[in-house]
């Protein structure tokens, strides 16, 4: 910085390699005026590279160009590739197009003689069709006057030459330039410095600088204990000295980004006892469209032409973006919930399809739909194709009339990022520069991709704790470094080299990505930039990342040498462990009595208790439901309720239409009348169930065809079932769909068997449908994975019991399975004894244990044993939906600890054929 400052006393310039390095140098040298007791100074002569060439090259154009932004820029690219035959299997026109403007920019830098025609003469296959692109480009701007940003060197470069004499209004001499923080200088940026006059480089050479005495490298056991040490790191120096600023590189940070964001959070908690600051900002931002804000509008664009996905739809109405004030975010909120309560849930909305359901309790709330309503009347009302500008007037107008962007007050985040929004707006406005006019449907296209492709960062807030990539740090200075990930496979980083240059040339000229060589060579060059930019720089790799073995960067080995484990200080220390923690841990061991006895959910509720108590809680107390996206055709759910609704007709007795006797079905099969019987009982199923109007009835959206299919795979799997069934000892189906209450120590549930059989002399088997591989293993051990059987075998049913059945109604796979007493006799002759129905017979002792594990589960909901205890966390939560109330994830160390899974479970997707009770 000292060299900085007297080039600047001296008059000189500085010239920065981004942005952000050029804030970071002035804020350093403001800084330092402050600190000298100075209240004026005069602005520092300190410039980013681009935004210095650009500026410069604009007092020299003389000819009146005009320079493109990268969205004009592309736009043009678009319509020369369009013009020309296409490169097979690159079809899509806008990558097409990005790949070529990208392409176009490193020839300008590294190999500008290329851009003549003559020097591409000898390129073949797709390079050859991307020169004719370029020639047509370039004829495109001779000829309109335009010039793209890539060309801005070499043009500036010709003009200093030619004008040798400094600008009108200058001192007559050409400030002298400092360039800081450049990794590498390119021949093309030489060029144009000499031409320009004195300059110099802010370091010494690499030979100059010797070796490096400051840096160390260490491996550890994995990215977990790198992140933690490097925090300690980091705490420990603010701690020594507050005023110190510090970065942190990472590769790959965009993956790392929420790890290392966790990690920076609770060591700012830590360090709050210190009395130190450790304040952090990222330097690596997000798509912009990643923005809640800027989604939020996208999405109302679209949605006034196109149908938005449920998801779209709901994330927009919930959140508040859209709505005037918090009455109205909640109504809207509530119409999405009563519209999937109801099952009209679908996977795409139309606007009209939102507002117009049919059923004023589900209509959104009335100055919500007259507002956008009104922004697609005038919509409808504007010309259909308009200039860009035009678009982007009706766009900022329609979005303000809908209430966008919501009531709330917007945060400084929100502030920042509704400023770059209007900037991109404007951009793609500025594309009907030449008098082209454009679709709606074709501008919100341009603008999603605009903002899509711009990466929105906060203003810098001068954090003293920096965290960035290894090439983005480029003109950063930091007392310390700590660079994360340097393992063999990150560090040289590597990627593709450009797929429309001949390849060859790319590693001539020493591309990015072209080869091996050059990554390393770069590489090479950021290590030393970090090397000479602070006094101590610490490189780290975890041994294990994503659960492969990792390697020590080859680079850093010859510069450094062999990794060494971590010094004690950054893993444990004394004053750690005696730290009293600002988070303390304990066992909530409250409980809340459930101030009712009845409860809603049937026999899932004590399922839900056994496999994790804080599930039956947050489901039968708090009401948490799962939310079942649509599909456009039936769901499993209601593919469920129409084979459940099927065999409760077919074995409904002559009141339904249907049999309750084997003796009856036998009769039918002599008649070979199987598949007909069937087929009248599904189409009267289906005629009820699909009856507009009808409470209960499902969505009337789905297609005749599609009803259609689904009658006929109905027909086949219940005709497959019946043929299984006549297989069996006589019966006699004497309930389906039974209703039964039942009160299990003060819990009172109320449940439905879907049938009961008498057999022999008036033993009863209780069944359950299910189209999943649901077994009897389910319900063993302490902790069942289902108690739906057990808990109507012990007591829901009256009288003698001989057996509780599943019957697997799956196509080729139908079968019964669970526990029976006698099943060769009351059940299915001939049953092997490998058999589990004959292996595994139903006892008394084991309807005691279920009567005593039930009875321990409700005695435990009813006291209110909410415990996060999953049973199995890794498969128990994945078959959950509340991990965002539950906060597992935040705990999984506990969870994995508490997890006692006998690994026994066989619980699976029910298909929609599982729980039924009412
Ligand atoms: S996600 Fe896991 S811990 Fe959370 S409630 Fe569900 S089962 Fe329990």
């Amino acid at each position: 910085m000292e060299r900085i400052e007297e080039w600047l006393g001296q008059g000189g310039h500085v010239l920065a390699s981004t942005q952000r390095a050029a804030r970071r140098i002035a804020a350093a040298y403001h800084a330092a005026r402050q600190k000298e007791g100075r209240t004026a100074w005069p602005t520092p002569m300190i410039f980013a590279w681009d935004e210095w060439v650009r500026d410069r090259w604009l007092e020299q154009n003389r000819a009146g160009l005009m320079l493109l932004n990268p969205l004009q820029e592309q736009m043009l690219w678009t319509r020369v590739i369009r013009n020309r035959p296409a490169i097979e299997g690159l079809q899509h026109l806008d990558r097409l197009a990005q790949s070529a403007q990208s392409a176009y920019s490193l020839l300008a830098r590294y190999s500008p003689e290329t851009l003549e025609a003559k020097g591409r003469l000898s390129w073949t296959g797709d390079a050859a069709i991307f020169s004719g692109w370029l020639a047509d480009l370039d004829e495109r701007c001779r000829r309109e006057g335009l010039v793209s940003a890539c060309r801005l060197p070499l043009l500036l470069t010709d003009a200093l030459w030619q004008n040798p004499t400094p600008e009108s209004g200058t001192s007559g001499i050409r400030p002298p330039l400092l360039l800081a923080g450049f990794d590498r200088l390119l021949s093309s940026q030489k060029a144009l410095l000499d031409a320009w006059g004195r300059w110099q480089e802010d370091f010494a050479s690499e030979e100059a600088a010797g070796p490096a005495t400051n840096a160390q490298f260490f491996v550890v056991q994995d990215e977990a204990q790198e992140v933690e040490a490097c925090t300690r790191w980091l705490r420990a120096k603010l701690r020594s000295n507050h005023g110190v600023r510090l970065m942190v590189v990472t590769t790959n940070l965009q993956s790392r980004r929420g790890e290392l964001e966790r990690a920076m959070l609770d060591a700012a908690q830590a360090s709050e006892e210190d009395d130190v600051d450790l304040d952090f900002e990222f330097s690596l931002g997000q798509p912009l469209a990643a923005v809640g804000a800027v989604r939020s509008a996208l999405l109302m664009m679209r949605w006034l032409v196109e149908p938005l996905s449920e998801s779209e739809v709901d994330w927009l109405l919930t959140s508040g973006y859209c709505a005037a004030n918090a009455e109205e975010e909640i109504a809207l909120a509530e119409t999405m919930l009563a519209m999937r309560g109801r099952g009209w849930e679908r996977p795409q909305w139309s606007f009209e399809a939102f507002c117009i359901p049919g059923l004023p309790s589900l209509t959104p709330p009335a100055a919500w739909v007259t507002r956008l309503s009104a922004a697609r009347r005038s919509l409808e009302l504007s010309p259909g194709q308009q200039s860009p500008l035009e678009w982007v007037r009706f766009a900022e107008q329609m979005l303000e009339s809908v209430g966008w962007p919501g009531f709330r007050p917007q945060s400084s985040v929100v502030f920042q990022a509704l400023k770059r929004w209007r900037q991109v707006l404007e951009e793609c406005g500025s594309l009907g520069y030449d008098g082209s006019q454009m679709e709606w449907s074709d501008f919100v296209g341009t603008v999603t991709r605009a903002v899509s492709d711009t990466i929105f960062s906060l203003e810098s807030s001068d954090a003293p704790v920096q965290i960035t990539e290894p090439l983005p740090a480029a003109g950063l200075v930091a007392e310390g470094i700590w660079f994360l990930g340097a393992s063999a496979e990150a560090w040289p980083g590597r990627g593709q080299p450009n797929p429309l240059l001949p390849v060859a040339l790319q590693r001539d000229s020493s591309m990015p990505h072209s080869s091996h060589k050059s990554d390393w060579e770069l590489a090479n060059a950021v290590t030393g930039r970090l090397f000479r930019s602070t006094n101590e720089v610490i490189f780290s790799y975890a041994q294990q990342s994503g659960g492969v073995e990792t390697r020590p960067s080859r680079l850093l080995e010859q510069r450094i040498g062999k990794p060494h484990p971590l010094p004690t200080e950054w893993t444990e220390t004394p004053q750690d462990s005696n730290r009293r923690p600002l988070t303390e841990v304990f066992a909530d061991t409250s409980r809340i009595p459930f101030p009712t006895d009845l409860v809603a959910g049937g026999s899932e509720t004590l399922t839900r208790q056994s496999l994790c108590p804080f599930q039956a809680f947050a489901t039968a107390r708090l009401n948490a439901q799962d939310w079942e996206p649509a599909e456009t055709g039936l769901n499993a759910k209601q593919r469920g309720q129409l084979l459940h609704s099927v065999l409760h007709q077919v074995w409904g007795g002559k009141a339904h239409g249907g049999i309750s006797t084997l003796v009856e079905l036998q009769k039918i099969a002599q008649q070979r009348d199987i598949r007909n019987f069937v087929q009248r009982v599904v189409n009267a199923v289906m005629r009820e169930q699909f009856t507009p109007g009808r409470r209960g009835s499902m969505p009337a959206r789905f297609p005749a065809r599609l009803l259609e299919l689904e009658a006929e795979r109905l027909t086949q799997l219940v005709s497959e079932w019946l043929e299984y069934e006549l297989q069996r000892q006589p019966f006699h189906v004497i309930d389906t769909e039974r209703k039964a209450e039942v009160n299990i120590g003060g819990l009172r549930l109320r449940l439905r068997l879907d049938r009961v059989d008498r057999v022999g002399d008036g033993l009863q088997l209780v069944i359950d449908y299910k189209s999943s591989d649901l077994g009897p293993s389910a319900w063993r051990g302490p902790r069942p994975d289902d108690v739906q059987l057990p808990l109507y075998a012990t007591f829901a049913v009256q009288g003698r019991l001989e057996g509780l059945l599943i019957a697997q109604v799956r196509r080729n796979e139908m079968k019964f399975c669970g526990r029976v007493q006698n099943a060769a006799t009351s059940l299915l002759p001939g049953l092997s004894g490998n058999n589990g129905l004959v292996k595994d017979p139903l006892n008394e002792t084991q309807m005691d244990e279920w009567r005593r594990l039930i009875e321990q589960l409700a005695l435990d909901f009813l006291a209110g044993n909410a415990q996060v205890a999953p049973k199995d966390p890794a498969r128990t939560c994945e078959r959950c939906c509340l991990h965002a109330v539950c906060r597992i994830n935040e705990n999984q160390p506990l969870a994995a600890l508490l997890g006692d899974s006998d690994g026994d479970s066989t619980r699976e997707d029910e298909n929609g054929l599982g729980e039924r009770d009412a």
